[in-house]
């Protein structure tokens, strides 16, 4: 298969305008590409532009953005519900819709079916087999994972998951398209959580097991993490803000490829499904109001 060079400006189109689809289109489109974002739902749609379009403002108070960025980029893309408006002219098609195996299937099918020969299809799954995912496609080799870290716009890493199929040219591609982003690439075979989701979930769920045994509160396990061992944020903050449906899912799918100890907690199954999902939902193991961590949930023990 002929793979074009990744050009300067590209056609990138963005399935999912969720948490991370928002966040994939706001890069891309800083870095000079053409976006669309396509959604199931218009509202969904313009929660992702408004997202955006907050993202780029607070960049702008922070003297990170000029006022003539956040306009250029906001031009840049353009919302739809049309999967073929959407993947019309695309160069790159990168998928963020919901972890599930049969839709993400679907979506990458149904998507071949409306592009070019030379068109790249990539998943931003975070656990899922991208050799399953693009071994429904019929050129297989041209797809790839672009595993996307969030908050997209502020995390430096995309891990770059080769699937058994993907062509080196493919491969290429993707690496040089993250560069453009101004983000490190890495690679890493298609093994199940790959190398990020692994070690962070393991983490995460042994975390979890320590608040539902009554070991420590959510914050002095945070705190430890986080001034002990120097990390950013600490597991159970990070549980609440990336989704604990998000976690729920990949700790299912990592018990089933690798075993028990990535067996979840009943305290995040209660969580789930008690619709306690984190920070988008204003509760998880933290309470959460306009963004910030305001108490500790009252279910869990804490201060
Ligand atoms: P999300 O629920 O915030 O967003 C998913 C969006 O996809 C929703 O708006 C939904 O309406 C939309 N959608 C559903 N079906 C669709 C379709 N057929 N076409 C277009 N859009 C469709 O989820 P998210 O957190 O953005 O996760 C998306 C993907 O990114 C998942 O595979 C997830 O594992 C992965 N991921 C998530 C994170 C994270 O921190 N949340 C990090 C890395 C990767």
């Amino acid at each position: 298969m002929m793979v074009p060079e990744p050009l300067p400006v590209m056609q990138v189109s963005v399935l999912g305008a969720g948490t991370m689809g928002h966040g994939i289109a706001q890069v891309s489109a800083m870095a000079g590409h053409e976006v669309t974002m396509r959604d199931i739902e218009m509202e969904y749609v313009r929660n992702g532009m408004d997202a955006i379009e907050e993202n780029l403002q607070g960049g702008v108070e922070r003297d990170k953005v000029t006022q003539a960025e956040l306009s250029a980029t906001l031009d840049r893309i353009s919302g739809t519900t049309s999967l073929e408006e959407a993947v019309a002219d695309a160069d790159l098609v990168v998928e963020a819709v919901p972890e599930d195996m049969e839709l993400k299937r679907e979506t990458v099918s149904d998507v071949e079916t409306l592009v070019g020969e030379e068109t790249i299809i990539a998943s931003n799954t975070s656990s899922l087999s991208v050799t399953e995912i693009m071994s429904a496609l019929d050129s297989p080799e041209r797809g790839i994972g672009l595993h996307f870290f969030n908050p997209v716009h502020i995390m430096g890493l995309v891990e770059v998951v080769v699937a058994e199929q993907t062509d080196e040219s493919t491969l290429a591609f993707a690496s040089e398209f993250v560069e453009g982003l101004d983000k490190t690439a890495v690679e890493v075979g298609d093994s199940p959580g790959f190398a990020s989701s692994r070690l962070g979930v393991a983490l995460g769920v042994e975390a979890m097991r320590m608040v539902q045994e009554g070991v420590a509160s959510p914050h002095d396990i945070d705190d430890a993490m986080e001034l002990g061992y120097n990390h950013p944020v600490g597991p159970i903050e990070l549980g609440d803000v990336v989704g604990l449906d998000v976690r729920l899912g990949i700790l299912e799918y990592l018990r089933e490829e690798l075993g028990e100890r990535f067996r979840p907690p009943q305290i995040l199954k209660r969580k789930v499904r008690a619709g306690k999902l984190g920070k988008k939902t204003g509760e998880g193991f933290y309470v959460w109001e306009d963004g910030e961590i305001v108490g500790v949930s009252e279910d869990v023990m804490g201060r």
